[in-house]
């Protein structure tokens, strides 16, 4: 089964390659020779997902799915959410985004937040969504080297290690993006029998 995933980000493709298995030929943008920015100018997670997989399906007419992620903060109300890369500002700092969120939580007691990721699918023409989520906190000073983002800041609950101190193996085997994949994986490999 053939399938573009609306994304040229490298690592991306090379995670969910291993997560989706030999059973799907996934094709990324970059395969179909199309170069420009695809749009993420919705409200919301699922808008922004369903947006750059509906640009993708019209221009190629082929089966396609796009994801969009956030980190949702508490007290914060839920932000960063749909605007996690530019937080702090267009040039996408993962530090200044973190200063930014550390210092709107202050002092505050409750840490809780979770990272959400959010698929769109379009397959035969209809419209699916799966979500991943990882609850978590945040700590008041950055840990760790691997991963990206928030990583330094985000302990998921039940460990005591923030995801920037684990090595991508243990990461990939808990993460929100980990967990809508495997939905999305488990929905296509039974596809087409469960399409209602
Ligand atoms: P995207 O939708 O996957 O591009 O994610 C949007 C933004 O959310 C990223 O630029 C990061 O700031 C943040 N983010 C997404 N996934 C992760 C993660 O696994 N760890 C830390 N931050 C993440």
């Amino acid at each position: 089964m053939k399938i573009v995933f609306a994304t040229n980000n490298h690592n991306k493709i090379k995670e969910i390659r291993h997560i989706l298995g030999d059973s799907f030929t996934l094709l990324s943008l970059e395969d179909l020779n199309i170069n420009e920015d695809i749009p993420e100018n919705e409200m919301t997670l699922e808008g922004n997902a369903m947006q750059k997989a509906r640009v993708v399906h019209k221009m190629l007419n082929m089966n396609v799915f796009a994801d969009d992620t956030g980190l949702e903060i508490e007290v914060l109300n839920g932000l960063p959410g749909v605007n996690s890369a530019r937080f702090a500002g267009e040039n996408k700092d993962s530090d200044a985004n973190i200063e930014k969120a550390l210092s709107l939580m202050g002092s505050s007691e409750n840490r809780n937040a979770r990272f959400r990721t959010v698929i769109a699918l379009i397959m035969d023409c209809r419209e699916y969504f799966f979500e991943g989520v990882v609850d978590g906190r945040i700590i008041s000073e950055k840990r760790g080297n691997h991963g990206f983002g928030y990583d330094p800041v985000f302990v998921p609950e039940g460990k005591t290690r923030t995801f920037a101190e684990m090595p991508l193996s243990e990461k990939n085997l808990i993460s929100h993006r980990a967990r809508a994949f495997e939905k999305l994986r488990n929905f296509l490999l039974r596809y087409p029998d469960n399409k209602d």
